[in-house]
């Protein structure tokens, strides 16, 4: 069997680390098998999808460098790929199981259903469609039908991967349930089911909410005559506060963490821990793929854990290549020179944790202004005499290397007296601008020599 697996996001909001979950564990499984994986767009909901949302959802997963191997933009074999260009499909499957009499058309008004509803739950019974229809010998005029599927009597019982043995009574859970509205537009379980079929899904991988739609689709999927795929259901992705991650957590998205200055390969790693234990250390997709076992993961929720990302996001900085953040953060630093860039960014990528921590480091090379605590730590009696003595031993040295520092600054005790932070908060100040940044060491070496004796003097003026 070639193992299929599918992301199927509906296009109703912004992909979260709790969807880039999902797609990741159905691409590594798709990998690890020397399977395909597929991409479907699930915007049937006409109201609440948006193109912009795919759009997004389609860059995001490729900015996490998941390919796929169908999908609405690439095409494929068992297109279309996105579920509102696929409705004659659904229409024609709908029709196929009314004709076998699996099915029924019913034209019940929703005032009936409602007040049907109250009464239900004024019993104290849960809430079901009475099967009116079931048996209507003849259709009222001027009313469009939707399609019901007639539940069979008896529970639904399945094996998930994850849940292991799962058992539900759809006829208690709900009834006969519409998969074709009155505009002949299909209800989610309806489309899954069609759509896995049609495109050969041998592994449905998808969050534990869909947990309780299963046993409809797997009575579709007998009704229509096809096989059932394995189920593999993820556990709940809750947010800090607890409470299951979406649309009220914004700072979750993938466009939040990565203009917060995240790396998808750190993003990758917190998502690929969200129900799967794979270690604490840093993995490449490659080594993920290696050792990925659907069957090792979790069924209780997991908690994002921002501090764990950024844990991970300093480690994918320290590894990233030099060129690859200069280019992200070149922009951030109008006139730097580019040769003078990629060894400003060397020297301090394994400082930061995220991205945008670099342009932020690197601002006082590019440009030199005093702030008040700078200004406070000049302004001390034994400042100018320091800056004095420094700006004679700078003169005399040739390049400036870690070991050159070393020795200035050496130089610079015996002949002040000073130590500690009377001795190198009026340096940092004087030649940064600031109090606080890079390592001294590193500001020499990047600042070089000429700057460091203009921004002396500058400050002895
Ligand atoms: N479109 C569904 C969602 O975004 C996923 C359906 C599925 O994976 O079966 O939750």
């Amino acid at each position: 069997m070639t193992v299929r697996t599918r992301f199927a996001p509906s296009p109703t909001g912004y992909l979260h680390v709790g969807g880039a979950r999902t797609a990741l564990f159905n691409w590594l499984f798709a990998r690890a098998s020397s399977g395909s994986f597929i991409i479907r767009i699930e915007d049937t909901d006409r109201v609440r999808s948006k193109r912009v949302y795919e759009d997004a959802i389609v860059e995001d997963l490729k900015w996490l460098g998941l390919a796929w191997d169908e999908g609405p933009d690439v095409g494929g074999p068992n297109g279309p790929y996105r579920q509102s260009e696929r409705g004659p499909v659904y229409i024609d499957y709908a029709r196929k199981l009314v004709s076998e009499g699996l099915a029924y058309r019913c034209y019940c008004t929703k005032k009936r259903l409602q007040e049907l509803k109250l009464e239900q739950l004024k019993a104290g019974l849960p809430p079901r469609y009475d099967g009116k229809c079931r048996d209507l010998k003849e259709a009222p005029e001027g009313v469009r039908p939707v399609i019901r599927f007639e539940v069979p009597a008896g529970g639904v019982e399945f094996t998930d991967l994850v849940h292991g043995p799962v058992s539900i009574d759809p006829v208690k859970a709900g009834g006969d349930f519409i998969i074709l509205d009155s505009e002949e537009s299909p209800s989610y379980n309806f489309s899954v089911v069609v759509d896995d079929a049609l495109m050969g899904i041998t592994h449905v991988i998808r969050g534990d909410d869909h947990l309780p739609n299963t046993p409809m689709q797997i009575l579709l999927i007998k009704a229509l005559g096809f096989k059932p795929p394995q189920y593999i259901h993820l556990p709940l992705v809750l947010a800090p506060d607890r409470t299951p991650l979406g649309k009220r957590h914004p700072g979750t998205t993938l466009r939040a963490l990565k203009r917060e200055g995240y790396l998808a390969e750190a993003v990758l790693n917190a998502a690929s821990r969200l129900g799967w234990s794979p270690g604490a250390g840093f993995l490449g997709l490659e080594e993920m793929v290696k050792i990925f076992k659907p069957e090792r993961v979790s069924k209780s929720p997991s908690v994002f854990d921002m501090e764990r990302l950024k844990g991970f996001n300093k480690e994918a900085l320290y590894r990233a290549d030099t060129e690859r953040l200069v280019t992200v953060v070149g922009p951030h630093l109008e006139g730097a020179d580019r040769g003078w860039l990629a060894a400003a960014v060397s020297a301090v990528k394994g400082d930061c944790t995220t991205v945008n921590d670099i342009p932020e480091l690197l601002a006082p090379f590019v440009e030199y202004e005093l702030t008040d605590e700078a200004k406070r730590h000049l302004s001390e009696p034994h400042a100018p005499g320091l800056l004095k003595a420094l700006l004679e031993e700078v003169e005399n040295v040739e390049g400036l290397d870690g070991a050159v520092y070393r020795d200035v600054i050496e130089r610079l005790k015996k002949r002040t007296g000073e130590t500690g932070k009377r001795l190198l908060m009026p340096v940092r100040a004087a030649i940064t601008g600031r109090t606080t940044g890079v390592e001294l060491e590193k500001v020499f070496t990047l600042l070089g020599k000429e700057k460091i004796l203009e921004r002396l003097k500058s400050c002895l003026k």
